[in-house]
């Protein structure tokens, strides 16, 4: 299959759909693979790399998308996308279709089949092309909250694993999915004194096996959080509930009674946040304070560390995209995980939840 790369459009977005390393693989399994010239360079990938990976290199999207096939991207595809996509044609990204009724009906009328990274799933329940994003944003919370705690980003002046005979900061991540795992594990490692708090008895087990005492367990009740939230320097809100907005776990009135200047990272806020107080924020401006607590809600956190994001994304949907690449539509036949991605196929919509949130048939 003709498969190509445009490059991305969306403002801040510096990843892009397919990195050299992909490239291979789809060469190698006997694909042409057409990149827009300037496509990696985000990621430090010029076109020459492109080129030793077996790509040809295009000079204008358009000539991506009239020339291939299938369009691998990293974000929903931007107005001027939408009208250069057309029937049959595979689009392989991130959609978020839910909240963006004028997308949904660019992408009805072009006719295209578009499968959403979001929307895949696994054959444990997970979503695999969404957890190596909150793998990312979870590693990055706890660097954006040792940030926020020094002195001269207007912090309180702590270093969050202190040092000999001076006490650590204390860390609460409410929330123990992908997110919150990956957040503790960064806050152990620098020594940090760590509590996950999740509503799930099962996942409490597995995190007390899996942190073997370096991090606390405790169950995710009103009165333990907002316990641990009054004792914190640090708190990360990592909770999804799926499909639902996030559940306000911090409310306002528990913030004057914190321990001024301390740190709240909402990882949560693409879900509406699970802080009273939150609001999302960009790359740009990080950071707001409410009553002397410092919040950091970056609704788009991968962005931050486009090299990293694009190569964790391209390892997670090179499986999906070799076997769409090699049997077109047929490949969604073949697997129900794959299938589960498929949100708009040829002028009609085949999410029953972005139907629904849409207010639209199925
Ligand atoms: P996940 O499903 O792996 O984990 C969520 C956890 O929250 C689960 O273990 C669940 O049991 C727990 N939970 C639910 N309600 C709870 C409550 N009241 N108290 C404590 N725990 C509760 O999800 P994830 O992949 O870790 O994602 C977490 C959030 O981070 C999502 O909203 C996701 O969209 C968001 N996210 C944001 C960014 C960003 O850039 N801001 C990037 C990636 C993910």
């Amino acid at each position: 299959m003709r498969v190509g790369v445009p490059k991305e459009i969306k403002v801040q977005e510096h990843r892009v759909g397919l990195t050299p390393m992909a490239v291979r693989e789809y060469v190698a399994n006997g694909h042409e693979v057409l990149v827009q010239t300037g496509a990696g360079l985000g990621i430090g990938a010029d076109d020459a790399a492109y080129v030793t990976a077996g790509a040809r290199i295009a000079s204008t999207a358009d000539e991506v998308f009239a020339g291939t096939e299938m369009i691998v991207k990293v974000k929903e595809p931007q107005p001027a996308e939408w009208k250069m996509l057309r029937r049959g044609q595979i689009l392989f990204t991130y959609l978020h279709l839910a909240p963006d009724p004028e997308q949904a009906h660019g992408l009805l009328e072009s006719g295209c089949t578009a499968v959403a990274y979001e929307t895949v799933t696994d054959e444990r329940g997970g979503l695999p092309l969404l957890a190596p994003m909150s793998e990312v944003a979870g590693r990055l919370a706890i660097e954006a909250a040792a940030f926020s705690l020094r002195k001269p980003a207007g912090g309180k002046g702590l270093l969050l694993g202190g040092v000999p005979g001076v006490t650590p900061a204390r860390v609460v991540v409410i929330g123990g999915g992908v997110v919150g795992t990956h957040a503790a594990r960064m806050a152990a490692g620098l020594g940090a004194e760590v509590t996950i708090l999740d509503r799930s008895i099962p996942r409490l087990r597995q995190l007390d096996e899996l942190f073997q005492g370096r991090a606390r367990t405790r169950f995710s009740s009103v009165a333990n959080v907002e316990d641990e939230v009054l004792q914190a320097d640090v708190v990360i809100g990592a909770v999804l509930i799926p499909g639902a907005s996030a559940p306000k776990v911090v409310s306002r009135a528990m913030l004057s009674r914190m321990k001024p200047r301390s740190v709240l990272v909402d990882v949560a806020i693409d879900q509406g946040g699970c802080f009273e107080t939150s609001r999302p924020t960009t790359h740009d401006a990080p950071t707001y304070e409410v009553d002397n607590i410092i919040h950091y809600c970056v609704a788009n956190m991968p962005g931050a560390v486009p090299a990293t994001s694009s190569h964790a994304l391209n390892h997670a949907t090179l499986p999906f995209g070799l076997a769409l690449a090699a049997k077109g539509e047929k490949a969604m036949v073949d697997d129900a995980h794959l299938r589960n991605g498929l949100n708009i196929h040829r002028g009609r919509i085949t999410c029953a939840p972005v139907a629904k949130a849409l207010n639209m048939p199925a």
